[in-house]
């Protein structure tokens, strides 16, 4: 085992912690995971927010099981398409059930669904002559981490080191950070300060910005939640200055915030809006970035090619794991599950509040953030010792905190049962 965890270079992982530390999976149903030594594990955040339906759940792998089975198991969507992709792109358009969005670009994974957002909105502004090339994006925004992406990451860290190769065309406004506001204000007297930040942005730079990049709420930035009225109002603005809206819903689509997109619940209308995570059951790699009528009606007026794509985009097998997702979550007792299931959240979540570490508690329907810190008074954030993570482990939790922000993503199909476990084992948690 020594031998061959000597191999392998991981994401966002200290190898060197790990190594001393490692935590290898063999198997897993539902919301539990177990270890190469048979130690079981809550997953409290759906795998990396993606498995939101529970692992092993047999409808995906019968959808795919058939689609091996069956003639074709790989093709690309590069100059012929296939059944799987024209089935999934129209069922999606269907889901998403907006009469502008209409239009599916498939690839593998959320960044590269963004890179696609931003390069349609990139050649759409060239194609019809709306002139400037500058891109917002928010403070503490994650949106992935190809170049592309990353020059929209709005989380300090994650750009360090790579500055000089961002774009200088992307500037960011500030996050709605309520907890943590960044002009020291509160609700309602700021009157939205966060969201005035992409028109002083605007003022700054009079006619050069030309698309928007959003969360509905920041997930890898801490879980931040956006107060009422916010997106109404990024929304209201990009319409008065002709700027293209991208929503990324990579994380929060498909019910993860109660709703089905967290744009139909917020009453807003985005250009372009980005899958991806959960859009397989979390199975197999897929993304998709969902284009308005209107933009592709310019590429074909122009007579313009989206020059784009990725060979593995759109393959069968994960369309079909796609096709599985949306059958799945379109019975309307998984809709009544997700509902009650909120409920059943936030009385647990609110539960945790005595602990003295619990600084705020951030909370979108299934998805919650848990700022830990030092003093409620001064909101120190809490540095932890050791690894919580590590520490979560030995209460059975499968736990990736982001800092001083333990986050919670339970799977939609958790057991009310499976449920108070979590809450038992992060009291007990949070209580060590
Ligand atoms: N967009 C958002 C909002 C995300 O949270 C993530 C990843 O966590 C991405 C995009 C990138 O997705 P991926 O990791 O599949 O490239």
């Amino acid at each position: 085992m020594a031998q061959k965890l000597d191999c392998l270079w991981m994401p966002f992982t200290d190898m060197q912690a790990f190594a001393r530390d490692p935590l290898v999976l063999q198997k897993a149903e539902g919301p539990y995971v177990y270890d190469i030594d048979g130690n079981e594990y809550l997953d409290c955040i759906s795998s990396l927010w993606h498995v939101g339906v529970g692992h092993g759940n047999r409808h995906y792998l019968d959808r795919i099981k058939a689609q091996l089975d069956g003639a074709l198991t790989s093709a690309s969507l590069f100059g012929s398409a296939h059944m799987a992709a024209l089935d999934l792109a129209s069922r999606l358009v269907a889901f998403v059930d907006d009469a502008r969005l209409r239009k599916v670009f498939f690839s593998s994974g959320g960044s590269e669904a963004v890179e696609t957002a931003l390069k349609v909105a990139i050649q759409y502004n060239k194609i019809r002559g709306r002139g400037g090339d500058k891109v917002v994006y928010l403070k503490r925004a994650y949106h992935g981490v190809t170049l592309g992406a990353l020059s929209a990451m709005g989380i300090e860290g994650d750009r360090m080191g790579f500055e000089a190769h961002l774009s200088r065309e992307f500037i960011a406004a500030e996050s709605p950070h309520c907890y943590r506001c960044p002009y020291g204000l509160s609700r309602p007297r700021c009157e939205l300060a966060c969201a005035k930040s992409l028109e002083r942005l605007i003022a700054q730079h009079p006619g050069e910005i030309t698309t928007l990049i959003v969360e509905p709420v920041q997930g890898a930035g801490g879980i931040i939640v956006p107060p009422p009225d916010y997106l109404r109002e990024l929304h209201r603005i990009c319409r008065e200055h002709d700027i293209v809206f991208i929503l990324d819903e990579v994380v929060t689509g498909y019910w993860r915030t109660g709703a089905r997109f967290a744009f139909q619940a917020e009453g807003v209308a985005p250009d372009i809006l980005v899958l991806s995570k959960g859009m397989s059951g979390g199975v197999l790699p897929l993304g998709a970035t969902v284009v308005s009528r209107e933009i592709f009606d310019t590429f074909t007026a122009a007579d313009e090619v989206f020059m784009h794509g990725n060979t593995y985009g759109g393959n069968p097998l994960s369309c079909a794991a796609g096709i599985a997702h949306l059958e799945f979550v379109s019975r309307p007792e998984f809709a009544a599950r997700v509902h009650a299931l909120v409920g059943e959240f936030a009385a647990g979540l609110e539960a945790l509040k005595h602990h003295d570490l619990v600084g705020d508690i951030r909370q979108k329907g299934l998805m919650a953030g848990i700022e830990l810190v030092t003093d409620r008074v001064t909101k120190e954030p809490y540095k932890p010792q050791r690894p919580l993570a590590l520490l979560a482990r030995r209460h059975g939790l499968l736990l990736r905190p982001l800092g001083n922000v333990i986050t919670l993503f339970p799977m939609m199909t958790v057991t009310p049962s499976a449920l108070v476990d979590m809450f038992v084992r992060l009291d007990a948690f949070l209580h060590d």
